[in-house]
């Protein structure tokens, strides 16, 4: 598998798959470019290499049609704001039009593709579409993380058409940071599981108990678990159907010497709403028509001990409804514990990314993952489908 580095880019039409998808408002301004930043070494890399540089992305999900409002014009302005030099938006992706762009840009220049996704066939691997796409470039570079763990026509069914291929730098220090914290970790290693389903993070958790030396699950997937070792857990949210598949990772947990942490207490509500009355109670006293929304202040107290010896650390998912003020505390606690602590730190997952933000830690975690679904893929022990495609391109 090369990186770019490893090619000669001078002179040569590089196409470059890049995860524009950035969070938009109303009017369709960016209210976040962390992944256009993350995007810049690459690109200045193969402008200061003298390629023709030709951007492809997505942006939110169109289905096939084109939808205005997930235009790139407002990426195209950012990025050529951020490299301070001209990026011209080309009106499709795909025809006459782009190909004579293609044909005509200079070394050392920007051309960006319009939305990948105002064609059905992108999100299908259609391999008509891949191949003319990839009919513009001698090389591709994927650095696309945050849709790695997809089966795409930009990302995977290209790279059979390309002679050359290789990942972008985002893409190295993702997998760099994944593989420092899995393969060969400082120990203790330590896992933070939360956010709403066990049946979202079942592999994960499947897969992280052969590798950590403690795992901390808080979150509503704790109340799956806590029901499990038999405690009542009132309304909270539970997934009954994975309750023996539950018991099971714990019984595994012991076998393998991991261990488990639970919550000891909950900030509980009747219901989710904003305004409602909380009670902080041990997970032995749950009222049978309250629910658990957050980690009380005891498990804090202990999540935060559990912490205090780790080397590594890898965080996926909230503690508790953190979109609400009064179950936030738990979230941020952790976020402080987490940035605090003396271990290499890894944030992965869209909600985790931003609770940190919201926390204010962001400047204090070793690395914050662009990519929560492909993240999810690397917890799971699973190989990346664009970065099979990259190894196995020009085989
Ligand atoms: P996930 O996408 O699986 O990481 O889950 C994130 C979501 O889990 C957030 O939107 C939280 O509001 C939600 N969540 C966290 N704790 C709880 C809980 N105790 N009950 C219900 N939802 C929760």
């Amino acid at each position: 598998m090369k990186y770019i580095d490893q090619i000669d880019l001078k002179g040569k039409k590089v196409v470059c798959r890049f995860d524009f998808n950035v969070p938009l408002d109303e009017h369709s301004n960016i209210t976040d470019d962390v992944r256009i930043r993350a995007a810049l070494p690459t690109i200045n890399y193969a402008l200061d290499e003298g390629a023709k540089v030709i951007i492809i992305s997505h942006l939110g999900r169109p289905k096939g049609e084109v939808v205005d409002k997930l235009s790139l014009t407002p990426v195209a302005r950012r990025l050529s704001r951020l490299i301070g030099k001209e990026v011209a938006l080309a009106r499709d992706c795909i025809g006459m039009e782009v190909k004579q762009i293609v044909e005509n840009i200079k070394p050392g220049c920007i051309v960006m593709l319009e939305n990948l996704r105002f064609h059905k066939e992108e999100t299908d691997n259609d391999d008509g579409f891949a191949r003319e796409l990839a009919s513009y470039a001698d090389v591709y570079v994927d650095d696309a993380f945050g849709n790695a763990h997809r089966i795409h026509a930009s990302n995977v069914g290209i790279t059979k058409y390309v002679n050359e291929c290789a990942l972008g730098f985002l893409m190295k220090k993702e997998l760099n940071y994944f593989s420092k914290a899995l393969e060969n970790p400082f120990r203790p290693l330590v896992a933070v599981v939360g956010g709403s389903k066990v049946s979202d993070k079942l592999h994960a958790l499947g897969n992280l108990v052969n590798k950590v030396d403690k795992m901390i699950i808080g979150g509503g997937m704790a109340f799956t678990f806590l029901k499990a070792m038999g405690y009542e857990i009132g309304k909270s949210i539970v997934e009954d159907n994975l309750i023996e598949a539950a018991a099971r990772g714990i019984e595994r947990a012991k076998k393998l010497g991991v261990k488990l942490y639970f919550p000891v207490d909950c900030v509980t509500a009747e219901s989710r709403d904003r305004k409602a009355v909380t009670k902080i109670v041990p997970v032995q006293e749950i009222d049978p028509n309250w629910m658990g929304l957050d980690i009380g202040p005891a498990t804090i107290t202990l999540f935060r001990e559990v912490l205090d010896d780790a080397k590594t650390i890898v965080w996926n998912g909230p503690m508790g409804v953190f979109e609400i003020d009064a179950f936030s505390r738990g979230t941020f606690a952790m976020a402080h514990a987490v940035a605090s602590s003396h271990a290499l730190t890894i944030v992965g997952g869209g909600d985790t990314d931003v609770a940190v933000h919201q926390a204010g830690e962001s400047d204090y975690i070793t690395y914050i993952s662009t990519g929560g679904g492909a993240s999810l893929h690397l917890l799971e022990g699973k190989e990346l489908p664009a970065i099979k495609a990259i190894k196995e391109c020009g085989d």
